[in-house]
This record gives C-alpha cells, structure tokens and sequence, in this order.
C-alpha cells in the first residue's frame, strides 16, 4: 500500500513531540534509547486504536432510509449503534449506522458486514497472533507472551478459544485439501499447472498419545477412561547439507563418522487425530500438495509402527523404506541395558551391534539379539522387529545413496507441541484444537 509520505512525515514528527514531552516529565532528562522506544510504541498503539475507531466511525458514507435484508426481506434504519472489537491496538469502540426491522428479526450494520467484523469478537488480524501464540506455547505463556509484544492483556480464556478456532480452519481446510485431490477433475489441473517437483522428497509418519479435554457433560462422566487419543503427525521434508560453520556440536560428531551432515528444510506437517484409514487420505492429499507423487526419488523414513508402513505402501508404493536410524539404534541401547548388568560386557556388546546395524547387516543384529532373548524381553520382541525391517536398515546402502536416515523432524515439530503442549499440565486441549499445525 502507498501511502502520503509527506503526510506521514508530519504525524511522526508530532508523534516525536508527544514523546519527549511524555518523557521529559517522567525521567527527567534520564531515558534511555529503550524508554524512548517503549513509550513510542505504547504511543502508537493508542493512536492505532483511535484511528481505527475513527476509520471505521467514518466508513458508513450517506445513510440510507432502507436495504436489503439477506433473507430477501427489507431493513429499515433505525439509528447509530455502538459495537465494540478488540483489535491488535487493543479494545476498540465505534458507532455505526444499523438497520432492523425485518419480518426474520435479524438486523444489519453495513460497515461490520463490509469489513467482516463481528461484534464483541477480535479480528482476525489478532486471530491470527493469538493463536500463533497459543500453538507453541501453554495458555498462560502465551499470554505473558502476548502482553509483551502488543502492550495489551489477553485473557487466558480468549486464547483458547481463538486457537481451537484456528485448530478448527486448520481441519476444514485439511478436509477440503483432501476432497480435491480425490477429484479427477483438480488433479488433472494441478498436472497442467506444472509446478516443478522436488528431486528427493521425504516424508515421515510418527504417532503420539494426546490428553483430550471432554467435549460435553456425557463425555466428562467417561473422562478417565476416554480422555487419550493417538494424535498422528506427518511431515513432508527436503534435505539439505549442513555447511560446516553452521554445524551444531552434535552435528560435527555425527560428520566425522558420517563424513557430511544433512538436514531437513522445506518442512511440512500435518495431523489429525483419526483413523489410520482416514490419515491416509491426508497423507495422499499433502503429499499430493508437495509433489510427492511426482519427485524422482521419494523416501519415507519413520519409526517401525506396521500401521505406517502399511499406508506407504498403500498410498506411495515405488517410495523408499527406511527405519528411523535413531529409534533402530536407540532400540539396542535399551536391549543392552536389560541384557548385561556388567558394564564392560554390555559396551562390548553394544559397540559391535551398532557398527553392524550401521553398516546394514540387519542379519548379524539379529544373531547378537537371539543368544540375549532369556534374559531381555525387549531383545526376545526386537527379533520381530529387525527381521520385519530388514531391507528398511540397509543403512550403508541408504548412505551411500545420499539419503537421510534419521529425520528428527517429527520429534521437533509435531511431537514437540504433543509433549510440550498438550502433555502440559492443564493444558489439556479439546479435539479441534489440538489438530492444529504450525
Ligand atoms: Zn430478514
């Protein structure tokens, strides 16, 4: 938008004016550049809060006698109404023509319906910033959170209820998504639309059990028995290599045994707590949004649950299966853990079992784990679990073909808001809300 600079000139040397007046009779003569900042910006949102009530005080233009209803019927004017909003400047008040009268008994104010506001709510300008705040964060930071950068109080409650809301777009837009790319009609528009696919594409499934707030009073009588779920998340990805000054500590461990270090960018998620069958549909319809089905390589790298290999196979059958390197060899820790008591025996043990798991002989693993089944339960189960992945743990294969093998995208992204979000204490989220992406 352009705006008269040389109008704004003039506001902002006022608003300068205002300021030092302000300022030279609190700390006489002792601000510092950040008291001058904090006291222009609490200055500008009160003037963003007037001129707003203003703006919208003035969009009513000549008034009319009457006006169509949006029943078909006729509304009379009936005088200048007050509505108040709260706005990203804070509580904003403004009167406006309204019409009623109308045999339905709804009534209309022409500037609310214009500018899509609804009385006594927020825009959806501050939507859109409370419920960023209310995605990653509990209620109650979220509000400190937002205290901080609009200079205004929030309350918890408003919170929530904004970010169940979103969590509540996020679904019908993912239902839409879901319904066009089951269309004939919309995927043969998106092949002529010709956007150029990724070269490697990833993708990773992951589940996650969620605290669910009971919805209605039946539903609370149930609550203890009722209240978990399986929230389960998906990511689309790229990778990318780590330029060596950007490397973590981690990372440049992790470069001497691997020689590069790839990352994941371009990330997508998204979940939804249903069926396996109805996840599926959302996996081929965001995949479907990122060019999965049209990327020369596609690779799902994820934790060994059947129910998501089954739906890989399903929706993506030509993609690449790798078993999450980090969950493969965290498993032998743990088996190692169980087995030996002597130290020394379990890192002999645990050292030789990785290097083998590492380089793709899945075979020796399991010939380490069979003699451990008497004394570790977790070895005996694990026997299943690397003879059902074993072309999925072909790791020296994968790495020698450039592919990333333990993604961390799902632990960072959907399954942070799951254990830092919705396993918080009394931040227990109804079901729309916590379908909710980043
Ligand atoms: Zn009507």
């Amino acid at each position: 938008m352009k705006y008269n600079i040389e109008k704004i000139n003039l506001i902002a040397q006022e608003v300068a004016e205002v300021v030092r007046e302000g300022l030279a009779e609190e700390s006489q003569g002792k601000a510092l550049i950040g008291d001058v900042e904090m006291a222009l910006r609490e200055s500008l949102r009160e003037i963003g809060q007037q001129a707003l009530g203003c703006f919208l005080e003035n969009a009513d233009g000549e008034v009319e006698a009457e006006m169509g209803c949006s029943c078909g019927g006729k509304l009379a004017y009936q005088r200048q109404r007050k509505a108040t909003i709260w706005s990203v400047f804070g509580k904003v008040t403004y009167r406006r023509a309204y019409y009623s009268g109308c045999s339905c008994g709804k009534g209309c104010a022409p500037v609310d319906r214009r500018y899509g506001i609804e009385p006594g709510k927020v825009t959806a300008g501050l939507a859109h910033l409370i419920a960023l705040s209310g995605i990653d964060k509990a209620f109650e930071d979220g509000r400190q959170w937002l205290k901080q950068y609009l200079l205004f109080e929030i309350s918890e409650n408003t919170i929530r209820s904004e970010t169940q809301k979103m969590g509540k777009l996020q679904k019908q837009a993912d239902a839409e998504l879901v319904k066009a790319m089951q269309s004939e009609a919309s995927l043969q528009k998106r092949e002529q639309s010709q956007q150029p696919a990724p070269d490697i594409l990833y993708g990773s499934i992951d589940a996650a059990k969620v605290r669910i707030e009971p919805r209605n009073l039946q539903e609370k009588a149930v609550e203890d028995r009722e209240n978990w779920r399986d929230l389960k998340a998906g990511c689309w990805y790229e990778g990318e290599i780590v330029p060596n000054r950007q490397r973590s500590e981690r990372q440049k461990h992790k470069a001497q045994r691997e020689g590069s270090v790839l990352r994941a960018k371009n990330k997508q998620y998204f979940c939804g707590i249903e069926s396996a069958e109805e996840f599926g549909k959302l996996l081929w319809a965001t995949g479907c949004a990122v060019g999965a089905d049209h990327a020369r390589l596609l690779v799902f790298v994820c934790d060994g649950a059947v129910w998501i290999w089954n739906l890989i196979a399903r929706y993506f059958p030509n993609a690449i299966q790798i078993v999450d390197w980090y969950h493969a060899e965290e498993r032998l820790k743990r088996i190692a853990e169980e087995a030996f008591s002597n130290l020394e025996e379990r890192q002999a043990w645990l050292e030789g079992v990785t290097e083998d798991l590492w380089q793709g002989r899945v075979e020796l693993v399991i010939a380490a784990c069979q003699p451990l089944t008497k004394k570790s339960n977790l070895a005996k189960q694990s026997l299943s679990y690397y003879n059902n992945n074993t072309e999925r743990m072909r790791y020296a294969q994968f790495r020698a073909a450039g592919y990333l093998i333990g993604s961390g995208v799902i632990e960072s992204g959907c399954k942070q808001i799951v254990t830092q979000r919705l396993k918080l204490p009394g931040a227990q989220w109804n079901l729309d809300g916590a379908i909710l992406t980043a």
